[in-house]
């Protein structure tokens, strides 16, 4: 096991949040669990992956991240206390799991940061006919960077004269490791 279930945990009501409505977290510990980062990243979609400073964002939905140090977890955004304590031990069960199985995936060394807004419209219908709900396909090219909406939410990608698109789509999205916010 890489990563004991963790027991040294600071959670805490941020001192900027007016809000008062979330907590964040920090857990520490001896071990050093980034060699499971590429890993880690390669199965769960890591939103950003700083290999020389070894730091991997995940980024959730309804506004949760979790931020892997070599000694270090940090979250951001539960609703309240128990939410915390179960990303910390969903967390921890992945970093173990994942690497465990280390020898059956592919590390993945690039992140969904990477990937460009620009690039995205490109190989969108771009005629802004806004049934996706988004007034512009710009607009929807930066939702589907973050995860927030599918392609499937985009009707036309599906036409037959969109499918060269469509399909250079998935590739470039798959190249960077896209997931939808709503796959955890
Ligand atoms: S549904 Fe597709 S083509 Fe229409 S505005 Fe949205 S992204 Fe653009």
């Amino acid at each position: 096991m890489l990563l004991d279930p963790i027991d040294n945990l600071d959670i805490f009501r941020p001192k900027m949040d007016f809000t008062k409505e979330v907590l964040h977290g920090i857990a520490t510990f001896t071990a050093d669990i980034s060699p499971s980062f590429p890993y880690v990243n390669a199965e769960l979609g890591g939103w950003d992956y700083d290999q020389a400073n070894q730091v991997l964002m995940l980024k959730l939905s309804e506004g949760k991240w979790i931020t892997l140090h070599p000694h270090k977890i940090a979250i951001r955004g539960a609703r309240d206390m128990e939410e915390a304590q179960a990303l910390f031990a969903w967390i921890q069960e992945q970093i173990n799991d994942i690497y465990e199985r280390r020898g059956t995936i592919t590390p993945r060394y690039v992140s969904q940061a990477g990937l460009k807004i620009m690039e995205i419209l490109k190989l969108l219908p771009m005629t802004n006919c806004k049934a996706c709900g988004y007034a512009t396909c710009m607009a929807y090219a930066a939702a589907l960077r973050e995860g927030e909406v599918r392609l499937e939410d985009c009707p036309p990608l599906i036409e037959e004269k969109y499918r060269e698109k469509r399909e250079k789509l998935e590739v470039y999205l798959k190249n960077y490791g896209w997931r939808a916010l709503d796959e955890f």
